[in-house]
């Protein structure tokens, strides 16, 4: 699907750094292994490395390989634009700097309900799709991070979206927070092209869990995880971020010839989430009934599922989720007034009153 010949793609975000700027020299040889391998597709972003992701793509892929042989994604991130005349001139630097005249894909990046709301304001969609009428890019999409229901109702407002890019892995897949399942299925409804991001969840899934690493052992945890995600229906392409030869060379040994995880593999798996899932410390079950009654207007279980997921695994998803989707436009941890409201409906009779001062102390000091 849109000229992309394997199901994994290069994702240029976490590329080997010198100095603190990209390691060209590295990456080129990453790039020729992973061609060399049968795989065209590169994802990229003004945002990653400040701009230079997209040089590295120019330096180490669009100026030593013709332009017919990779496959290359860019996006609109939220930060580089207030007006709409603003995009025009940043699409045109941003092949400037990718060193080509085209992009295969262009995302709306990572919209959220916040974001989605200022592209709106901005008229972004429209001025993107009009860079797309004039050939400047043959397929337009969006990245995203919220829930269910805005991505529906993006995806109802802009019929012109072909993909979707959504955070998919089995740790997530039927997260409360971040909901995957259901966005895949939101996707499936549309008849979108799904790309995936974070099978591995930043590498935090590249590990097992010392008490269920027995269980697959066959190839690397990173392996079991990639191989998850692009087993899915509609899934065009399955989003790595590579940072080592090491990483390009394990991907590529089981996705040149991909074969999807078999029913026992996926149970093991979900047997090793389940270990994961374990380390919860609020036995939340997610039932909301103390949602509605909340003056403050906080999202109680979401931001419990946000903190259960940082006790699992530390790294920037919980922060970005808390920050980014479940108090945008809403109450925070700390807002609440202590009404005593929920713990008026909560069957599990937590004190709900106290575990967010916690999830206050652990999202919103210093952060
Ligand atoms: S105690 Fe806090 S969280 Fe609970 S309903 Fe009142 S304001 Fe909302
Ligand atoms: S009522 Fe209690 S168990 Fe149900 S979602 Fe709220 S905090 Fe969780």
């Amino acid at each position: 699907m849109f000229g992309i010949k394997k199901l994994l793609g290069f994702g240029m975000m976490r590329l080997p750094t010198a100095d603190d700027k990209p390691d060209h020299a590295k990456i080129c040889e990453m790039v020729d292994y992973f061609q060399s391998e049968g795989f065209n597709y590169y994802d990229t972003a003004h945002l990653y490395h400040g701009g230079l992701s997209e040089v590295a793509i120019r330096e180490c892929v669009a100026k030593r390989y013709p332009r017919d042989e990779f496959v290359l994604c860019d996006k609109l991130s939220v930060n580089y634009f207030e007006t709409r005349e603003d995009i025009r001139p940043l699409f045109e630097k941003q092949l400037e700097l990718c060193g080509v005249d085209y992009f295969d894909v262009y995302l709306m990046h990572s919209q959220t309900r916040g974001i989605y709301d200022k592209f709106r304001r901005c008229n972004a969609y429209e001025e993107a799709l009009k860079l797309k009428a004039e050939g400047k890019f043959k397929h337009f999409g969006i990245s995203f991070h919220d829930t269910p229901e805005l991505l529906e109702e993006i995806l109802t407002a802009y019929p012109e979206i072909e993909v979707v890019q959504i955070q998919f892995n089995y740790l997530d897949y039927e997260d409360t927070a971040v909901q995957s399942k259901r966005c895949y299925e939101i996707c499936r409804k549309f008849n979108k092209a799904v790309f995936i991001m974070e099978p591995v969840r930043g590498g935090s899934l590249a590990k097992f869990p010392e008490k269920a690493q027995s269980l697959l052992t066959e190839g690397s945890p990173a392996s079991y995880a990639i191989r998850f995600a692009a087993g899915f229906e509609g899934v065009a392409a399955v989003l790595s971020g590579m940072g080592t030869m090491d990483m390009v060379k394990d991907n590529t040994s089981y996705m040149k010839d991909f074969k999807p995880l078999t029913e026992e593999e996926i149970k093991r798996l979900f047997i090793i989430r389940d270990v994961m899932k374990n380390a919860n410390t609020i036995p939340c079950t997610q039932c909301r009934y103390c949602v509605e009654g909340c003056p403050m207007n906080i999202s109680i279980p979401d931001l419990f599922a946000c903190y259960n997921t940082k006790q699992i695994i530390d790294d920037w998803n919980p922060g970005y989720y808390y920050k980014n989707v479940h108090t945008a436009g809403k109450g925070k941890a700390s807002d609440c007034i202590k009404c005593g409201a929920c713990e008026a409906m909560c069957p599990q009779h937590l004190k709900i009153t106290e575990l967010l001062e916690t999830v206050a102390n652990t999202f919103e000091v210093n952060k």
